[in-house]
């Protein structure tokens, strides 16, 4: 029997509009911001620049080697060694809450019009966790977002990689949301847009895994869905009615 439905965030539910390209323009508006209090002149902008483009590499490939990615506070880190300045620790802190809260000014778009029912439909049957590698915006200002788009209330668990200091694919974040949960990890099921990080990850961890691949791309794993209105009739096709 399936107990939990765990989802990814980014891409999953939540997606940049590719039109506007909001993460491009809050990068922006950070790199004005770092920029502007610490009073640095225009020659520090490419390399504030060149920085968030390996913050998005870091991302894409979670490794032990770019672990200085795991936090904002950490990319900040990284970021001022690499501008090689001091910083005061109220600038820093300054910094920290434009850096982590500028989504919420500027915030993301569902995935699919009616997320929030889709939700509220799998709440009936199911507990919910949500499991999301956090990037530039940490779980606190996640959290903050997820209500103001009112889809907070239908989770019962919120996997943070920078609360739990564990990135997916690292089956130990999977095995958290389980326990927590009180389930088996054969009867959570984890469904998520990347293949790499969402689909092997569970499947690592002994989740049933769903991978998400709206429009027309070729899936890279099976099962899948191309629109999240399917997850429950393919929960009952081949996780309920298989075993
Ligand atoms: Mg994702």
């Amino acid at each position: 029997m399936i107990k939990i439905v765990s989802l990814d965030l980014w891409e999953t539910l939540i997606k940049d509009d590719s039109e506007k390209d909001n993460e491009k323009e809050r990068d922006n508006l950070r790199a004005e911001f770092i920029s502007k209090t610490l009073k640095l002149n225009q020659s520090y902008m490419q390399k504030i620049h060149s920085f968030f483009c390996e913050v998005v590499a870091s991302f894409i490939n979670p490794e032990k080697e770019n672990e200085w990615s795991l936090l904002p506070e950490t990319q900040i880190d990284y970021l001022i060694n690499k501008l090689g300045i001091e910083v005061k620790k109220e600038d820093f802190d300054k910094i920290l809450k434009f850096y982590t809260e500028c989504i919420l000014d500027y915030p993301p778009s569902f995935t699919e019009e009616n997320i929030p029912d889709i939700l509220a439909g799998l709440k009936k049957k199911y507990k919910l966790a949500l499991i999301s590698n956090t990037g530039r915006t940490p779980g606190r200002s996640l959290l903050k977002l997820l209500k103001n788009l009112k889809i907070k209330k239908y989770f019962d668990f919120f996997a943070f990689s920078d609360e739990l200091l564990i990135r997916k694919p690292d089956p130990r974040i999977f095995e958290i949301v389980c326990s927590k949960l009180n389930a088996s990890p054969e009867e959570t099921v984890h469904a998520g847009d990347s293949y790499k990080i969402d689909f092997l990850g569970a499947k690592s961890a002994g989740l049933n895994p769903i991978l998400y691949v709206p429009g027309t791309e070729k899936p890279q794993g099976a099962p899948y869905i191309r629109t999240l209105k399917e997850i429950e009739e393919v929960i009952e096709k081949e996780y309920v009615h298989r075993r």
